[in-house]
């Protein structure tokens, strides 16, 4: 037999590290902000077109590199951080593996200009595909930038691999996040397609979280700080009144390098414990300083997952501490006695005085006040004006009337519309069909109905839509700003009307009929956290989750009391719907018992 083994060649080499360091636009973001940082920089720019699919620039007033050093920099394993085996465990830098400029290089074009302090000219590297195209000298002033430029183009199977440039963008938008909350001493600016997205001055860390989750963070901040022998804890976490039901703003940073740890984060989300209803996360900006001897950050190739080497110290100190500073700002029995009650119903601000002179609770909110003249009722011919009319083609209205009319004629019989329906223990709406008895789920119900008259509004109908008598202006982080900014459309499409989107705040004029102006903040955090969890590709699955997170806020709620009306509305409008046994997340939304079941049970 010959010999088989052979050694890859150097580029095939870096492509296949390259997909451990490079996952997305965001993980070179990531790298060249980190190699800016290890340069010593005071002032990074961050410069992207199309969510870093055509360009990923930074540019850095670091202490750049020399000639032979810039050539180097693209080399695998090359690196100015450590030297040997025993420095792994004292590591003081961002990066340590000499890996990400060569990987990047690798399936990039790359535009590397560099000058160091003392150099009269600096030095400009063209590489493509670890190619160097050429080597010159150039006048360019102090410090790194390295331009990026059609990521992946030669692995097009990765470059398919990417995602709409919403989520692109916004990956990069929490990398960029990260980065800048470890080093608030540092001026950022972030630039998308031309536009300045951020632009930080150098601050303490206050500043830094205001700065970049908006002005209205400043007052929900509870400085956190403590020293011990093992570790020292600064930082702040939210006051629990302003807890959320998304896991968004929890940052945890060991030796000022953004990390993930479950462990850790129970310490302090149990530190919260009665304060905050379930399903609510409490958010955090945590900064724990440790000896880099008692860490290992080598586990993860792309590092954000860390070990300790006394992690259970670790968890009692980091709890107690946020315990006892929760305490000590005096939020903790107040609010505990406070909070309970609107936060269990959370929906449910219909009997809460605002506290804004701008919104006017409707304590008369029906959700079906404005649907009463589009009643629909069994066997009815109004089937016919419905307003699903709309949402089909010619061909297909027809399916629906016959589908609807084949679901209430099979399933009702005649005596059914005199019969009554009852609600039981505010959950279940009982009724008698033909063939015995039927249970429907009211929340599950409402959700189905309210989605499919949603998709219709979305993809079909020109929405209702209510005026505000005062505009009302919500603020959001940058990064939702942006996501706003990418479904405006549909979201007008759906009744939404925005008078301004400004840096940091939304204003509103217009909101969907149904929909209370209180609701409002919440309906869209939820819709905004249900397509960031969705990660949708193509717009059409984009307009479902609005329309499924809609129906999801808005349905009536398990523990409603309804009346006969609304009742009989529910069902009704429930069997003219394309799929009513559904509701939109797949789960059941009525079951029936036959009458030889029931004959079966008493023949025993
Ligand atoms: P690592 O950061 O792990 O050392 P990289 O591939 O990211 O590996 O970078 C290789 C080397 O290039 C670094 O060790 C550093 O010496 C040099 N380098 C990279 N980026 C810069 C920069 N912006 N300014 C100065 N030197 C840099
Ligand atoms: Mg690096």
């Amino acid at each position: 037999m010959p010999d088989i083994i052979q050694l890859l060649p150097d580029h095939v080499a870096n492509q296949i590290a390259a997909g451990e360091v490079v996952q997305r636009p965001a993980s070179v973001v990531k790298e060249l902000l980190e190699n800016a940082i290890d340069a010593e920089a005071t002032v990074i720019k961050l410069i992207i077109k199309e969510a870093g699919k055509t360009l990923i620039q930074v540019i850095d007033n670091g202490k750049g590199m020399s000639r032979t050093d810039a050539r180097l920099s693209f080399e695998r394993h090359a690196t100015s951080k450590i030297k040997k085996a025993e420095d792994l465990f004292n590591i003081h830098t961002k990066g340590f593996r000499g890996e990400a400029l060569a990987s990047i290089a690798a399936i990039a074009h790359v535009d590397l200009k560099s000058k160091q302090e003392n150099q009269e000219l600096g030095t400009y590297i063209k590489i493509e595909g670890s190619n160097i195209i050429f080597q010159e000298n150039i006048s360019t002033p102090k410090g790194t930038s390295i331009a990026v430029k059609h990521l992946f183009y030669n692995i097009p199977a990765r470059r398919n691999f990417l995602k709409s440039n919403t989520i692109e963008t916004r990956h990069i938008i929490n990398e960029f996040q990260r980065v800048v909350l470890a080093h608030p001493t540092i001026s950022f600016s972030l630039y998308h397609n031309e536009n300045e997205i951020y632009h930080l001055s150098s601050s303490n860390l206050r500043q830094r979280i205001v700065a970049v989750f908006g002005k209205k963070t400043n007052e929900k901040l509870v400085p956190i700080n403590e020293v011990t022998d093992i570790i020292e804890i600064n930082g702040f976490v939210a006051k629990p009144e302003f807890a959320k039901k998304k896991r968004g703003e929890q940052f945890f940073f060991v030796n000022n390098r953004f990390i993930k740890n479950a462990y850790l984060n129970h310490a302090v989300t149990s530190a919260f414990e009665s304060l905050l209803s379930s399903g609510y996360h409490p958010s955090y900006f945590l900064y724990l300083t440790v000896p880099p001897k008692s860490i290992d950050i080598n586990i993860h190739p792309t590092k954000t997952e860390i070990k300790f080497s006394d992690e259970k110290t670790l968890y009692a100190i980091l709890h107690s501490t946020i315990k006892h500073s929760l305490g000590q700002y005096n939020v903790g029995p107040v609010l505990d006695f406070e909070r309970s009650a609107s936060l269990d119903t959370p929906y449910n601000f219909k009997d809460k005085k605002s506290n804004s002179p701008k919104i006017i609770v409707d304590s008369d909110f029906n959700p079906f006040k404005n649907e009463e003249s589009k009643s629909l009722h069994f066997h009815s011919k109004q089937t016919k004006n419905n307003q699903w009319e709309s949402l089909y083609t010619d061909t297909s209205i027809h399916n629906v009337e016959v589908e609807a009319e084949t679901v209430n004629a099979s399933l009702f019989s005649e005596e059914t519309k005199t019969n009554k329906t009852y609600q039981i223990h505010k959950k279940y709406i009982v009724s008698s069909i033909k063939s015995g008895i039927v249970y429907i789920n009211q929340n599950l119900a409402h959700q189905r109905i309210l989605y499919e008259e949603f998709l219709e509004n979305i993809t079909v109908k020109e929405a209702t839509s209510q005026q505000l008598l005062f505009p009302l202006e919500i603020s959001f982080i940058k990064n939702d700003i942006e996501l706003i900014k990418e479904i405006k459309e549909d979201l007008e499409n759906i009744g939404f009307k925005f008078d301004k989107i400004l840096g940091d705040s939304i204003i509103i004029n217009g909101i969907p009929t149904g929909i209370i102006e209180s609701q409002i903040t919440i309906i869209i955090e939820q819709l905004l956290e249900d397509i960031k969890n969705d990660i949708p590709n193509a717009s059409f699955s984009q307009l479902d989750i609005m329309a499924k997170s809609l129906a999801k806020s808005l349905a009536i709620k398990t523990g409603t009391v309804l009346n006969l009306k609304e009742q009989e509305e529910i069902v009704n409008k429930l069997f003219i719907c394309k799929q009513p046994d559904l509701s939109p997340f797949g789960k059941t939304t009525f079951i029936t018992i036959n009458i030889e079941e029931i004959d079966k049970i008493f023949n025993n």
